[in-house]
């Protein structure tokens, strides 16, 4: 008796002397891409990232596989964007069990709101993307407390990069003639960009792709390209680009190229990381309207 006992003392001793024990990195699933490169800026070597939608992915009208489940099942947090984006989390999580606990990256912002919903799209402001980077490092010190000062110096140096980009994204736009600062896309994903970076952006369907724009909205955005000569109109990386070729045909705006709006692209691609992202955009935009 007395030797057994020694010996569960002695197996809970080594167990928390193990440096193995302490170095298990903090098993996390992010929802989509974007959400997927702020962790993996924040939480570096500590962490072990899995997304749900993947590289170039439409987190809008996911559909949950049994993998996702598992996914959840081993996860210490699960990370999401809020503001109605995954609108299949409930049933996802229900079919986990619910062990995770739940991150919403948007905490703390106010949302842009068009009619009763509101817009997801906050990343696509630098400054808020700043905010989701925020919310992350608090959540992963408070999940993992030891790796809590390496989380910080992590995000100390991301966030002086995206502060450095928000920056490059103003100059970008400062190039462009104020009468220009116009543009327009499939569904409403860059309203957060719009407001912070003083440009006017309108699309044809709301901010979900899953919706579908009437007649009526269609031929409403023609008269509007017409009428405050809205100079070009970008395809998105995940929506189907027919709606955007009839509005250049039919109103002679040119087709200014493709941003990514609700994905990263694959390793090989323009937009393998947020900041790759954002500079791809804003190249793209400023040679479709600068001059
Ligand atoms: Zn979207």
């Amino acid at each position: 008796m007395r030797r057994w006992r020694g010996l569960l003392l002695a197996s809970a001793l080594l167990l928390c002397a193990s440096p193995l024990h302490a170095q298990a990195p903090l098993k996390l699933v992010a929802s989509f891409s974007i959400l997927g490169d702020f962790v993996k800026n924040v939480g570096g070597n500590r962490v072990e990232v899995t997304t749900l939608v993947g590289p170039d992915g439409d987190v809008h009208v996911y559909t949950p596989t049994p993998a996702d489940v598992r996914k959840i099942a081993d996860a210490k947090l699960l990370v999401v964007n809020g503001f109605g984006l995954e609108g299949w989390l409930p049933r996802l999580l229900e079919a986990a069990g619910g062990k995770a606990s739940i991150v919403t990256a948007t905490s703390g912002i106010a949302p842009l709101k068009l009619g009763s919903d509101a817009d997801p799209h906050a990343w696509q402001s630098v400054a808020d993307a700043e905010k989701y980077v925020l919310n992350i490092r608090d959540a992963l010190a408070a999940a993992d407390p030891p790796d809590a000062e390496a989380f910080r110096q992590n995000a100390q140096s991301y966030l002086a990069k995206l502060e450095a980009l928000d920056g490059e994204v103003r100059q970008a736009v400062d190039r462009i003639p104020p009468s220009r600062r116009k543009m327009i896309s499939t569904h409403d994903a860059f309203g957060y960009f719009a407001a912070r970076y003083g440009i006017e952006f309108i699309a044809p369907i709301g901010v979900s792709t899953e919706a579908e724009a009437s007649a009526r909205d269609i031929a409403k955005i023609i008269a509007q390209v017409k009428a405050e000569h809205i100079p070009a109109v970008f395809l998105e990386r995940i929506s189907d680009p027919r709606l955007m070729r009839r509005i250049s045909a039919e109103t002679g705006a040119r087709i200014g190229g493709t941003l990514y709006s609700d994905s990263l692209s694959d390793e090989k691609g323009d937009a393998p990381t947020y900041i790759d992202m954002v500079r791809h955009n804003i190249t793209t935009l400023t040679s479709a309207l600068a001059n």
